[in-house]
């Protein structure tokens, strides 16, 4: 872990949290409703696409400084271990989508296209750029098959146990498997199986807390997510 990386990682994951506020806040809707555009508390329109809070009556949009903070210690930890490798770029990106998009699913059960779908090209565009720097084409070749093995084993979950998993997972899953992939197979196959021990934890804990019952359906993102960035951390890359 380096430090001094670890602490520009932290300042840019609070800067990118803050700049994220308003499209989490936005994007934070049922499905099929349109995006939010006003305050919950006083209603009054939502102009600017850059807010921490409500212009009008000053209320923080969502929990302040959960969005800043999340982002902020993922970053340093990402940064921290790629810190100064082409990869860093990719890496960093994902950490900042994936916080996002765990936000957006933990309040609405949703991971919303407006975020997934851009994060492929973005992600690829980022691996290319790494692979050209550090010479490695078969790790973008690995990185792609790990996007289309990841999404096409979420996909075959989802039809084998449908109202489980849903499109975004899918989705998701395939924009896990890129970076994964990028890091080789063990990383892959260990950030999908830490995905879903990180899930049975949780929900067994929430059984236990009587949250939940067994036959709830809980968010999977931020386990895909949460699973992912472990893989990362810990892999031998
Ligand atoms: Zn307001």
């Amino acid at each position: 872990m380096n430090v001094t990386w670890a602490a520009v990682g932290a300042v840019l994951g609070l800067l990118a949290g803050g700049a994220l506020k308003a499209t989490v806040f936005r994007l934070s809707v049922a499905p099929g409703e349109p995006e939010r555009t006003a305050c919950p508390h006083c209603d009054a329109p939502m102009r600017r696409r850059l807010a921490v809070r409500c212009a009008q009556c000053g209320r923080s949009l969502g929990t302040p400084l959960a969005l800043e903070l999340t982002m902020a210690a993922v970053l340093a930890l990402l940064l921290g271990r790629f810190g100064g490798q082409p990869d860093v770029v990719a890496f960093g990106f994902f950490g900042v989508l994936g916080v996002a998009l765990a936000a957006i699913d933990i309040a609405t059960q949703r991971l919303p296209d407006p975020l997934t779908l851009p994060a492929y090209p973005i992600l690829i565009a980022l691996l290319a750029v790494a692979a050209l720097a550090s010479h490695d084409f078969a790790a973008l070749g690995r990185a792609l098959l790990g996007g289309l093995a990841l999404a096409g084993a979420y996909l075959v979950l989802a039809l084998v146990r449908p109202g489980q998993l849903g499109g975004g997972d899918i989705k998701l899953a395939g924009i896990a498997g890129l970076a994964l992939g990028w890091l080789g197979w063990p990383a892959l196959i260990a950030g999908a199986v830490l995905a879903f021990v990180l899930s049975a934890l949780v929900s067994l804990a929430l059984i236990a807390a009587r949250r939940i019952t067994l036959r709830s359906a809980i968010c999977f993102g931020p386990f895909l997510v949460g699973g992912t960035l472990l893989a990362m951390l810990t892999s031998g890359h």
